[in-house]
């Protein structure tokens, strides 16, 4: 796929009433059976009327009852006071309305969605949601195709969180994949990315003990060749990647 092909607006049907906007930034909805969930909320205000009309246009009459945002950065939830003023829908967000430890449920007539704390990989505010019987997963921004997610230093307790949670969100078994941003994807690519990860750490790790300079490392740290077509990886992912991870290695942090 071209940077182009994650970065142009499109429609994703997922199931009936189950749409996502796929950009950038993404935003979904899904029909419970009375009422929808939404997904996040995006980050241009000025998108408001398009969404509105995508929403009606795909489920027409049905009240939109919660927007769930993943994590409350600015590119979650601009149309979250939107929701609101048309739909009196409820915010649900670890700001707004912090979950119990074990999530909590959505449950309609024909589906349920199960929205789950799941902090420190981007945010400590981070959140999953998983929707059945469909089995898509809502990951945020946990998963960025190729990006380290996390906002704080890369060290090995934080590798260990990377790794605990992936294990979990593969563990879900999930149909489809619905990242922050970007295109959708499958359990496959969160556990490539894990590989990489590792293999990064261990590649990077190689090479400080041979002595090379940062230079040369960020030089010869090469993107794999079955990740080169990931969105914005080698625009500047990869990149960021090779230099949070030498970042943590010479710090003596992983
Ligand atoms: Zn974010």
């Amino acid at each position: 796929m071209s940077d182009q092909a994650g970065d142009t607006p499109k429609m994703i049907r997922l199931g009936e009433g189950f749409h996502v906007r796929q950009a950038v930034d993404n935003i979904a909805w899904c029909d419970l059976g009375d009422g929808l969930v939404v997904v996040d909320a995006l980050e241009e205000g000025h998108l408001e009327e398009e969404v509105f009309a995508a929403i009606e246009s795909t489920c027409p009459g049905r009240p939109v009852r919660y927007v769930l945002n993943t994590h409350t950065h600015y590119d979650h939830v601009a149309l979250n006071e939107a929701f609101v003023r048309r739909f009196q829908a409820q915010i649900v967000n670890q700001g707004t309305a912090p979950l119990p430890p074990q999530g909590r449920w959505f449950r309609g007539r024909l589906r349920k969605a199960h929205m789950m704390p799941s902090p420190g990989c981007h945010t400590s505010e981070d959140c999953v949601v998983f929707v059945e019987p469909d089995g898509v997963l809502f990951v945020g921004d946990i998963f960025g195709w190729g990006v380290i997610p996390l906002t704080v230093n890369f060290r090995a307790e934080t590798l260990r969180l990377l790794e605990d949670t992936y294990r979990r969100l593969i563990g879900f078994g999930a149909a489809t994949v619905v990242p922050g941003h970007g295109p959708l994807c499958t359990s496959a690519e969160l556990q490539r990315w894990l590989d990489y990860l590792h293999a990064l750490i261990d590649q990077v790790k190689a090479l400080v003990r041979r002595g090379q300079d940062d230079a040369d490392i960020l030089q010869a740290v090469t993107p794999p060749d079955d990740m080169t077509g990931w969105w914005r990886f080698l625009k500047w992912k990869h990149a960021d990647s090779v230099a949070k991870v030498l970042r943590g290695v010479r710090n003596g942090w992983l």
